[in-house]
């Protein structure tokens, strides 16, 4: 089992100079590195109607993977010594993260989705240094952590590691309000749970829309607490006195840090709204079905403030993860016609957006809108429908398809 666990950090004014400088230096080397691939990439891809017959053709160089970068690292160190002075893995890792995304780009993931173009990170917009090597134990008493190159950094232990697990890395971020370590933590002792076959009495459906955060096929409903609308006048103000300041003044500077911090605010109420909510789902214990929701589709449309206000896509995420953790599954269903359908005798009731009650003149069911699709989601996850649960997870993370053995 992997889990992390993130603790605040207190560092010395000459520490965070230096986290602040090797930042700066990853970013930089991080930069170059992805240009190195972008050059080869744009040298080597040649369009059959593109190409003309007479062109310059470039010596030809060989393609920069992973291997050969980090061989050439030795040359940054020469041409540019204070890369001598971070840690070496740490130096590696940005090799590493820049062959991630580029190969994610050209050919996508292990499920082969592929991500955007790679973009250049821009002054501050690196933000972590990776520690790769297992941390000891004894590197890590109640106050510090013992880092290469770095010494012991004070650290505020707000929770306890978990006994039985080995911390595997380190990671340092730096967030609007100061600097974090998050370690990964992994016990090899536990072992994977064997979910039980989703079936009706063990299951819930739940939908989630605009009206109500969630609401599960017992008609019980989740509210959307709007964080950023109620912390929007305040960003909105410090937004506009952000404008006001002059380019490149001390003002400006610290009227960034201002805004920044209040998103974070929000982000942060956010995600405990969401482990708290999938805790308290978890808590009776069923597997889950969702819909398959189609979040890049729906963040593009009219309704787009409102759904990154409530954040599905990082919901269920969690949800898998606490779910998975718990010996539960989350089911992804096809979530075409779960809000039309009857859940009692599968007619079609066609409703529109603003339609919020479903009533049925085939078999007489009365329901409200959302309660009425979560309960034929449950009913698509465990199998029961005709519409028998395809789930299509486009684009969306966290999604867990219904494993091989329940097909
Ligand atoms: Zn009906």
């Amino acid at each position: 089992m992997r889990t992390a666990y993130q603790y605040r950090l207190r560092l010395t004014t000459g520490q965070q100079a230096t986290i602040d400088e090797w930042l700066e230096l990853c970013r930089r080397q991080y930069n170059y590195r992805l240009g190195e691939r972008f050059d080869w990439w744009e040298q080597n891809r040649c369009d059959v109607n593109a190409c003309p017959l007479i062109c310059y053709l470039p010596e030809l160089k060989d393609k920069p993977d992973f291997y050969s970068q980090k061989r050439d690292l030795v040359n940054s160190k020469q041409l540019f010594p204070e890369y001598k002075d971070l840690p070496s893995h740490t130096l590696q890792d940005v090799i590493s993260r820049v062959d991630q995304t580029f190969e994610r780009w050209l050919k996508g993931d292990s499920t082969g989705k592929r991500s955007g173009k790679p973009r250049f990170k821009g002054q501050g917009r690196y933000r972590s240094l990776s520690f790769p090597d297992p941390v000891k134990p004894e590197h890590i008493d109640g106050k510090f952590i013992q880092l290469p190159k770095l010494g012991q950094l004070k650290l505020i232990l707000h929770r306890p590691i978990p006994s039985g697990f080995k911390i595997k890395t380190a990671t340092i971020t730096k967030k609007a309000d100061g600097y974090y370590v998050t370690l990964s933590l992994q016990d090899v002792s536990v072992p994977v749970l064997m979910p039980e076959l989703p079936v009706m009495a063990n299951t819930i459906g739940i939908d989630v829309g605009l009206k109500s955060f969630l609401v599960t096929d017992d008609g019980e409903a989740v509210d959307i607490p709007q964080p950023y609308r109620k912390a929007e006048k305040n960003l909105k103000r410090r937004q506009r006195s952000l404008s006001r300041k002059k380019k490149g003044s001390n003002r400006r500077r610290k009227a960034i840090k201002r805004v920044a911090k209040a998103h974070l605010k929000v982000a942060n109420q956010r995600k405990d709204f969401h482990y708290k909510t999938a805790k308290k789902l978890l808590n009776k214990g069923k597997h889950i079905g969702h819909e398959a929701l189609n979040i890049k589709g729906i963040a593009r449309s009219r309704m787009a403030k409102s759904t990154q206000d409530a954040g599905w896509g990082q919901f269920l995420q969690i949800l898998s993860i606490k779910a998975e953790r718990a010996g539960l599954l989350t089911i992804a269903v096809n979530p075409n016609g779960t809000s039309q359908d009857c859940s009692t005798c599968g007619h079609k009731v066609p409703k529109k957006i603003q339609d919020r009650w479903h009533s049925c003149p085939n078999c007489g069911c009365e329901l409200n809108r959302d309660h009425n699709a979560a309960i034929n989601i449950k009913h698509r996850a465990v199998g029961h429908s005709v519409l028998k649960a395809q789930a299509t997870p486009d684009g969306i993370p966290g999604v867990t398809e219904k494993p091989a053995l329940y097909a």
